[in-house]
């Protein structure tokens, strides 16, 4: 078993099990309630951790995760023709079809 990602927010953490989990990748959390309140960040040693329990999964655990991590970060963007704010999937500008 490898630790394969560890971050504050466990709901971060449960997302990167469910992209796992759909591609077939078997791994379990660890002190997945361990961390404090909403706005307050558990010691580090508490963080919430996502473990591969099969130690060949872990590289294909770390690209996807890399992938999925990407599309988290990803933010809305702002057109820079009109203004408006388009979500992070969105190629063209919802209201002026502007080029991203
Ligand atoms: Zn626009």
């Amino acid at each position: 078993m490898k630790l394969v990602y560890t971050h504050p927010n466990s709901i971060v953490v449960a997302q990167a099990r469910s992209s796992m989990e759909l591609a077939g990748i078997k791994c379990i959390m660890r002190n997945e309630y361990a961390s404090g309140a909403i706005g307050e960040l558990a010691p580090i040693d508490a963080w919430p951790e996502l473990w591969v329990t099969n130690d060949r999964d872990f590289e294909r655990a770390t690209l996807l995760l890399e992938k999925s991590h990407a599309a988290i970060q990803e933010a809305d963007w702002k057109c820079e023709q009109c203004g408006s704010v388009s979500p992070a999937t969105f190629d063209f500008c919802w209201h002026c079809a502007g080029e991203r």
